[in-house]
C-alpha cells in the first residue's frame, strides 16, 4: 500500500505499525448546502430561520438538531426522529453535516492514533489521539502549516496554507469519536468513561492566530448538551501571542499552555521567533493575569529539552525565578527529532537534573513521555506529507541561527 506518511522516525517500534486507508477514493460532492458542523447556536438558529423555520420554533429546533449532531453523533437528517418528516426533508435539502475526510489512520505500537485528514481545497492536517491510564487526549490542529517558524518544530517548516474553519476544528473531535465508536445510542445519556476525555490545541498551527474559529469551535465542544467537554479539559497551547491571551481567558476560559522553551530573550528569539515581537517580560505580564481572568488553576509552561541550547542548571534556576508568583506546572518535553532537524534531544540525566531543580522550587515538573514517535505523531513532528510549500534545510538552519 502506498504510504502517505512522513519518512521513518528515529525510534523503531516494538510492534508493527498498522495503517489503513479508510475512505479513499471517496470525494465529497460539490454542494451548495450549508454545513452545520461548527456553527454556534446563534449561527445555527439564523441558518434555520433563513431556510424557513418559523422564528417561534427556532430555539427548540436548534436544541433538537444540536443534540442529534453533537450528543448522538447522527449525520443523517432522516434519522432525527423527533422532527416532522417534511422538516427533515427540508433540512436535508438545505444543509449537510460534513466532516473532513480521513485519508489515513495509523496506529502506533503504543496505541497512539494519527489521522491524516483532507479538508476543502485538498489541504491536509493531522490529528493525534493519545490513550493513557484513565484518560485519552486528542491533539487537534488549528491551521494548515503555521506562519511562525519555531526552529525546533516540524510544523514550522511548512508555510501557512490556511486557517481551519470552526467546522474543521470541531470535525476533528467528531472524527476521533467516530473512530473510537464513542457516541451514545440515540435516546441514551452521556458515556461515563470518556475515551476522548481531553482536547489539546497542540497540533499544527498557532491557535491564537485563528482566534475566532478556535473560540467558536471550543464553544461547540464545551456545550453541555453536546460533546460536553468542560473547559478544564481543554488546553490551548500558544507560542505567545500576547494580545490574544486575555481574550482567550474571557472568551474561551480554557486551560492555557505556553511554549516557553528558553529563559533569556537571546535564546528565545532563536527558538520561538515571535519572542522578537513580544518578549519574555511582556509574555509573563499577560500570563500573570490569566488565572484570575479565566478562573483556572494554573498555567502549563512547555519546555522542549534541546541538548546544549536551553538545558543547563542555570536555565532551570532562571526559569524558576521568571515564573515566580504564577501558579504553574512545567512540562518538560524531550525534543522529538524530525528529518533535517537542527537540534538534538538532551541526555536523560540532564533532563532529570533540570526537572529536579524545578521540582525542588515547588513546581510540578513532569517529563512528557514521547508518544507515537514511530508514526511521527509526537509533539512537533506533525506535518502533512503531501504539502508542497516546503522550506529547504538551508532555510531551516538559517532560521535556527546555525
Ligand atoms: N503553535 C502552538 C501549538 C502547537 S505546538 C504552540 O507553539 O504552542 C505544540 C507543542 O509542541 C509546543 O509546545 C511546541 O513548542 C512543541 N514542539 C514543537 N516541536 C517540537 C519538537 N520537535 N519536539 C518537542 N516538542 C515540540
Ligand atoms: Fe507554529 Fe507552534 Fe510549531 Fe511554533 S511550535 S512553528 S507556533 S506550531
Amino acid at each position: 500500500m502506498a504510504s502517505r506518511t512522513s519518512p521513518a522516525a528515529p525510534a523503531v517500534p516494538a510492534a508493527p505499525i498498522t495503517q489503513d486507508v479508510l475512505t479513499l477514493p471517496r470525494k465529497l460532492p460539490e454542494t451548495e448546502r450549508t454545513n452545520l458542523v461548527g456553527l454556534t447556536r446563534d449561527q445555527l438558529r439564523a441558518a434555520l430561520i433563513a431556510a424557513g423555520t418559523p422564528e417561534k420554533q427556532a430555539k427548540m429546533r436548534v436544541g433538537q438538531i444540536w443534540q442529534w449532531i453533537y450528543h448522538w453523533g447522527v449525520r443523517d437528517f432522516a434519522a432525527m426522529t423527533n422532527l416532522a418528516k417534511d422538516y427533515r426533508a427540508l433540512l436535508a435539502e438545505r444543509f449537510e453535516i460534513a466532516l473532513p475526510e480521513v485519508v489515513t489512520r495509523q496506529i502506533s505500537a503504543d496505541g497512539t492514533r494519527k489521522y491524516l485528514l483532507r479538508i476543502a481545497g485538498g489541504h491536509e492536517v493531522e490529528t493525534v489521539y493519545i490513550p493513557e491510564e484513565g484518560r485519552g487526549t486528542l491533539c487537534i490542529s488549528s491551521q494548515v502549516g503555521c506562519t511562525l517558524t519555531c526552529s525546533f518544530c516540524h510544523t514550522g517548516t511548512q508555510k501557512l496554507v490556511r486557517n481551519l474553519t470552526a467546522g474543521e476544528i470541531v470535525g476533528q473531535v467528531m472524527l476521533a469519536r467516530d473512530d473510537l465508536d464513542e457516541w451514545p445510542e440515540p435516546g441514551e445519556g452521556s458515556i461515563a468513561e470518556r475515551l476522548v476525555s481531553n482536547v489539546v490545541l497542540m497540533g499544527m498551527g498557532e491557535p491564537l492566530y485563528n482566534f475566532d474559529a478556535v473560540r467558536d469551535a471550543m464553544r461547540v465542544v464545551m456545550d453541555g448538551e453536546g460533546i460536553a467537554l468542560g473547559r478544564r479539559r481543554i488546553t490551548l497551547s500558544t507560542s505567545g501571542v500576547v494580545p490574544e491571551i486575555a481574550r482567550t481567558a474571557e472568551e474561551i476560559g480554557c486551560q492555557l499552555a505556553i511554549s516557553f522553551h528558553a529563559t533569556t530573550d537571546e535564546v528565545r528569539d532563536r527558538l520561538v521567533p515571535i519572542n522578537k515581537r513580544w518578549n519574555i517580560d511582556m509574555l509573563l505580564g499577560a500570563l500573570r493575569d490569566y488565572p484570575r481572568l479565566s478562573n483556572s488553576e494554573r498555567i502549563t509552561f512547555e519546555y522542549v529539552m534541546l541538548k546544549g541550547v536551553n538545558d543547563s542548571d542555570a536555565d532551570a534556576k532562571r526559569l524558576v525565578k521568571l515564573i515566580a508568583g504564577i501558579p504553574a506546572k512545567i512540562n518538560l518535553i524531550p525534543f522529538n527529532e524530525w528529518p533535517g532537524s537542527p537540534y538534538q534531544r538532551s541526555d536523560w540525566d540532564r533532563i532529570e537534573a533540570f526537572a529536579d531543580i524545578i521540582y525542588k522550587a515547588g513546581y510540578a515538573s513532569p517529563i512528557r513521555t514521547p508518544r507515537g514517535e514511530d508514526i511521527m505523531a509526537a509533539c512537533g513532528q506533525l506535518k502533512s506529507a503531501t504539502e508542497r510549500a516546503r522550506k529547504s534545510r538551508a532555510e531551516i538552519a538559517a532560521e535556527a541561527g546555525i
